[in-house]
C-alpha cells in the first residue's frame, strides 16, 4: 500500500501553485481589482458571485458558499479523490510526490488511519473466516460456484461470508481478538 503523503509536501505545493491559474484554465475568470470573478461553475446563475483570491488562494460562491482551495476545487469540479488532485497540482509544478513509508502513524493533525486499516483487516479476516467455518457457509459457497467463483478465487480477492446477524463484528472487537 501506497504511503500517505505528507502534510508538509501538501503545504509546500499550496504555496507554489496558484489556484488563479488552476480555475482559469476551467472557468473563465475576469480580473476585478484585487480578485478575479466568474459566474459560479457549482450553481445556476447570470451574474457572477464566484470569485477567486490570489492573496488568499481561496474561492468562494457568495450564491451557493462553495468554497475552498486549489486542491478543493479540483476534487469539487474534476471530481478527484485526494491523491489524485495532489498529484495533479504537483505535476504542475513539477515536484515527485513523497509518501511516509512504513505503517501509517498516528499524527496531531489527522485521524488515526493505521487503527483502521487494522480494523478493516480484521473485520476483512472475520469474514473470510465464516466462509470457511459458519455453519451456513455451506449456502454461500455454493451460491459463489453458482458465480463461477472458485475458492481460489474467493480467497485471492478476499471475499468472506455475512452471517446473518448485527452484531457479529463485536464478537471481533468485543473481546479485542478474533
Ligand atoms: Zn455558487
Amino acid at each position: 500500500m501506497a504511503g500517505r503523503i505528507p502534510r508538509e509536501f501538501v503545504d509546500e505545493l499550496m504555496s507554489r501553485v496558484d489556484i488563479v491559474d488552476v480555475i482559469d484554465e476551467r472557468v473563465q475568470l475576469k480580473k476585478q481589482g484585487k480578485e478575479y470573478s466568474a459566474c459560479c461553475p457549482f450553481h445556476d446563475e447570470k451574474t457572477p458571485s464566484f470569485t477567486v483570491s490570489p492573496t488568499k488562494q481561496f474561492y468562494h460562491c457568495f450564491g451557493c458558499g462553495a468554497h475552498g482551495t486549489a486542491l478543493g476545487f479540483l476534487m469539487e469540479y474534476e471530481h478527484m479523490g485526494f491523491v489524485e488532485a495532489v498529484e495533479d497540482l504537483a505535476s504542475r509544478v513539477g515536484m515527485p510526490v513523497p509518501r511516509e513509508q512504513g505503517s501509517v502513524a498516528r499524527r496531531e493533525d489527522g485521524p488515526d488511519l493505521g487503527n483502521i486499516y487494522d480494523v478493516l483487516e480484521r473485520s476483512a479476516g472475520f469474514y473470510r473466516k465464516q466462509l470457511r467455518e459458519h455453519a451456513q457457509a455451506p449456502r454461500a459457497v455454493e451460491y459463489l460456484k453458482q458465480r463461477g467463483l472458485s475458492g481460489n478465487i474467493a480467497a485471492e480477492f478476499g471475499i468472506g461470508f455475512a452471517p446473518p446477524g448485527w452484531d457479529n463484528l463485536s464478537s471481533v472487537f468485543g473481546s479485542g481478538k478474533e
